[in-house]
C-alpha cells in the first residue's frame, strides 16, 4: 500500500477502505508518513467529507493506535463525559464529584486548554499542589478507593488522535464533523469508558456555529459509540456566550464550587444538572433522566457534592485551605473594570473573542508552551439580555500589570453590544440526541 494512491483516492472523492484508514493512521503514528502528505490526506478528507464507514474506521484506528485502559477491575458502570470545547465551560469540574457521590466511579482524562478554549486540566492545577501527572496504577487506585479522579492525558493512550490534532490545528481541518467524531471518540473507547457523555456546544464560542452541524457531528458520535457497546448521549448546549460568569483557571475553580454548594449562575448550574442527570441514568442509579436530576439535586442540597469535591481535592494534593478559604486563593494583582458607554440590553457578547481577551491575559495558551498564569480573567457581572445603564460594570478584568489594558478594552467594546430593545436569548440547551 502506498499513501500516495490513498490520497490520490480520496482526492477524486471516493470511500476509503478499513485497511487504507488503519495504514494512514498507524503508519503516520510511527513516523513513516511525513506532515506534508498526511495533511494531504487530511484536507482530501476534510473538502470531500467522509461517509459512516470511514469515520467509524478512523475512529477504531485511533482508538487502538496505542494502550487502551482497562477499568474492568473498577466496579460499576464507568460514564465518561466530554465537551467539545468552550468559554468559561467549567462543567467538569462540577458534574465529576456530583456524579462521584452518587456512586458512580468518574475516571476521567481530560485535556489543557489551547486558543480561545480552557482546558479542565489548567483549571484543576490553579489549586496549588493538585496533581494530574499519574501513573495508570494510581489513576485506578484513586478512583478504588475515592471513586473520583481526573488525570491528564498519557502520550500512550490514542497517540493518533495526538499527533492528527495538532496537525489539523496547523492546516486549518480542525472543524470538521467526521475529523472531530474520531478524534472525540477514540480517546473515550482508548480511556475505558462504559457509556458516554458528550456536550456539544454550538454557537460563536463552539467550533460548531449552527445547530444543524451540531445535531450531524450528535448523530454520529452517538452511531459510533452504540456500534462499539458504547452507550453515547449527546446534549447540544449553546456557547454563544460565555457560560457562567467567570472565565480564567482559579476564577473558574471558585464558580464550580459555588454550583457545588447549590449557588451559581443559572445556565451553568442547568448544563451541569443536565449532564450530571444523564450520566446518573448511564450509571444504572436511575430508571429515567428526570428520577436522576431528583438525585443529583439530592447530593447538592444535602451536601454531598461538595463533600465529594473536598475529598477530591485532597486525593490528588490540592490544598484544601485554597478551598475552603477564599482570602487564600491566588488572585491577580489588578482589577480594571469595563463599563457600559449606553443604556439598553446586552445583546450579545462574543465567546470566542472573550476567550481571545482572557488567553491574552494569560489565562490561556496561544501556543502549546504558553505558560498559565492561574489567577488571571474576567468576571461578567451581566449575561445577554441583562439591562444596563451607561457606567454599569459590565465585567471585571483580573490581571497583573497587563501591559496593554487599552487594547484589551478596547477587545471587549467590539465584542459585547448592547441595543435598545431586548433580545430574546438562544436557547441554553437545545437537544438531547440518544
Ligand atoms: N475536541 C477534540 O478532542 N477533538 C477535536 O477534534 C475537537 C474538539
Amino acid at each position: 500500500m502506498k499513501i500516495i494512491d490513498i490520497i490520490d483516492k480520496k482526492k477524486k472523492g471516493l470511500e476509503l477502505s478499513k485497511e487504507e484508514i488503519h495504514y494512514f493512521v498507524n503508519e503516520y503514528t510511527n513516523g513513516n508518513i511525513p506532515d506534508y502528505q498526511a495533511s494531504a490526506l487530511l484536507m482530501a478528507m476534510f473538502i470531500n467529507k467522509m461517509t459512516p464507514n470511514e469515520t467509524a474506521n478512523l475512529t477504531l484506528a485511533m482508538a487502538y493506535s496505542g494502550q487502551t485502559l482497562d477499568l474492568s477491575d473498577i466496579e460499576g458502570v464507568k460514564v465518561d463525559k466530554h465537551s467539545t470545547g468552550g468559554v468559561g465551560d467549567k462543567v467538569s469540574l462540577v458534574v465529576a464529584p456530583i456524579v462521584a457521590s452518587c456512586g458512580i466511579p468518574v475516571a476521567k482524562m481530560s485535556g489543557r486548554g489551547l486558543g480561545f478554549t480552557g482546558g479542565t486540566i489548567d483549571k484543576l492545577e490553579s489549586i496549588e499542589g493538585f496533581k494530574t501527572d499519574m501513573t495508570i496504577d494510581e489513576f485506578k487506585s484513586y478512583v478504588k478507593k475515592h471513586g473520583i479522579v481526573i488525570s491528564g492525558q498519557t502520550d500512550e493512550l490514542a497517540p493518533a488522535d495526538k499527533k492528527i490534532y495538532a496537525l489539523r490545528d496547523v492546516t486549518s481541518t480542525v472543524d470538521d464533523i467526521s475529523l472531530i467524531a474520531a478524534s472525540i471518540m477514540s480517546k473515550k473507547i482508548a480511556s475505558g469508558a462504559d457509556a458516554i457523555v458528550l456536550d456539544i456546544k454550538v454557537g460563536s464560542g463552539a467550533f460548531m456555529k449552527t445547530i444543524e452541524d451540531a445535531e450531524i457531528l450528535a448523530k454520529t458520535m452517538v452511531s459510533i459509540g452504540n456500534s462499539l457497546n458504547r452507550t453515547t448521549i449527546c446534549i447540544i448546549s449553546s456557547m454563544d456566550e460565555p457560560l457562567g460568569f467567570g472565565i480564567g483557571n482559579i476564577i473558574e475553580v471558585r464558580e464550580a464550587i459555588e454550583v457545588l454548594k447549590g449557588n451559581g449562575p443559572k445556565d451553568l448550574v442547568e448544563v451541569c444538572l443536565t449532564i450530571s442527570s444523564i450520566m446518573v441514568y448511564l450509571g444504572k442509579k436511575s430508571n429515567s433522566i428526570e428520577e436522576a436530576r431528583e438525585i443529583v439535586l439530592k447530593s447538592i442540597n444535602d451536601g454531598s457534592a461538595y463533600k465529594k469535591f473536598r475529598e477530591w481535592i485532597e486525593c490528588q494534593k490540592g490544598k484544601l485551605s485554597v478551598i475552603d478559604n477564599i482570602s487564600e486563593y491566588r488572585k491577580a494583582s489588578n482589577i480594571d473594570i469595563f463599563v457600559a458607554k449606553e443604556e439598553g440590553y446586552i445583546s450579545s457578547i462574543n465567546a470566542q473573542e472573550i476567550g481571545k481577551v482572557a488567553m491574552l491575559l494569560g489565562a490561556g495558551r496561544e501556543t502549546k508552551e504558553s505558560i498559565i498564569d492561574p489567577s488571571v480573567g474576567l468576571i461578567f457581572e451581566k449575561k445577554v439580555s441583562d439591562y444596563v445603564r451607561a457606567g454599569d460594570v459590565i465585567c471585571q478584568i483580573h490581571h497583573n500589570n497587563y501591559g496593554n489594558i487599552d487594547m484589551i478594552m478596547e477587545h471587549l467594546n467590539k465584542n459585547i453590544n448592547i441595543s435598545e430593545q431586548k433580545q430574546t436569548k438562544s436557547e441554553l440547551i437545545y437537544k438531547i440526541i440518544k
